[in-house]
């Protein structure tokens, strides 16, 4: 169950382009980001798209802009006034439709883009100051079209917090894919479920409780429906903050498991280390390594078994700044 598992094909990301250095804005440059191209790009295939280049706008081009309401915008031209929404509409369809057969496991967008942007994109009104609660005519399709798959933006992601909680969620929907495509059964379903305990805990236990409800009423759910809805409770449980709070009373539990095998100094140094954390003085990888060490030594297969202790490629060192 854990990040490192081999598998048969690389996990696929769908990307902007112009994050990847492609030439594709619209005044012909890129917005390359260098921690895509050269560390996550060790670890995901890239499946880039330019809705913008798609619809037909050409490079360079015309910059285009939200206008009207954020609950309608529409897409047009900024000096000329060229109306491009339904075209940019039928194209956005057209592109997710070409997305459904890669199985993206997450995706990243380009921040601000009336195309692409996730979340406060500028909509000018009929007057005054934009506001900036729209969100890309592509991106709203996209997330309409997969909305259960993992959505970030470029800038976003140069947060720490942010950046761990995207890159787990993009490995946990994978297995949760694996988990649902494979063979489908009661058993694998329990087994999924319990080996994402600590890590559902360090995000919400109120979704491990609800997930828990519907896996001992497996057997009264009709299977497509509770595929549907543990898939929906599971990705909207870890899309909740991990807090520190939350990730000292999931390292305490773990510790629990420990007792009867470690003596009272080791119990000690790791609670030290705990309530380091909890202070903020050293990162999240620093008691989680402690522990894993411990589980490792003294076997506790149960532990052993937690996703939570190694959800993404450590090489990542997404937690030693968590
Ligand atoms: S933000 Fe989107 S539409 Fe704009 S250049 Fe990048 S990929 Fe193309």
């Amino acid at each position: 169950m854990a990040a490192e598992q081999t598998r048969e094909q690389a996990i696929r990301i769908g990307i902007s382009m112009c994050l990847l250095g492609e030439k594709v804005r619209f005044d012909a440059g890129h917005k390359k980001d260098r921690y895509l191209t050269d560390i996550l790009g060790k670890y995901f295939e890239w499946v880039p798209f330019c809705p913008e280049v798609e619809a037909g706008m050409g490079v360079p081009r015309e910059p285009v802009r939200l206008t009207g309401t954020v609950g309608s915008p529409r897409m047009v031209g900024v000096k000329s006034g060229e109306e491009w929404t339904e075209r940019m509409e039928a194209t956005s369809q057209r592109l997710v439709r070409q997305l459904v057969p890669m199985k993206l496991r997450g995706v990243i967008l380009k921040s601000d883009s009336p195309s692409c942007g996730m979340e406060r994109v500028k909509v000018y009104g009929s007057a005054g100051m934009p506001s900036k609660n729209g969100r890309g005519l592509f991106a709203e399709a996209l997330m309409r079209a997969f909305p259960l798959v993992p959505v970030e933006e470029e800038g976003r992601l140069n947060d720490a917090g942010i950046r761990e909680s995207f890159i787990e969620r993009v490995f946990s929907y994978d297995r949760l894919r694996m988990l649902l495509d494979g063979r489908w059964s009661a058993g694998l379903l329990v087994g999924f479920h319990t080996a994402h305990k600590y890590l559902m805990l360090s995000h919400s236990p109120a979704h491990y409780t609800r997930l828990g409800r519907l896996v001992a009423d497996a057997k009264k759910i009709p299977v497509a429906e509770l595929r549907e809805i543990y898939a929906m409770v599971f990705m909207d449980g870890l899309a909740v903050r991990a807090t520190v709070k939350k990730h000292v009373n999931v390292l305490q539990h773990i510790v629990g498991f420990l007792r009867g095998k470690i003596g009272d100094e080791e119990k000690r140094e790791l609670l030290g280390v705990i309530e380091d954390y909890r202070r903020e003085i050293v990162p999240l990888v620093v008691p989680v390594t402690l522990i894993r060490h411990c589980v490792m030594r003294y076997n506790v297969e149960y532990i052993l078994g937690q996703v939570y202790l190694s959800p993404h490629p450590k090489e990542l060192m997404l937690r030693n700044h968590v």
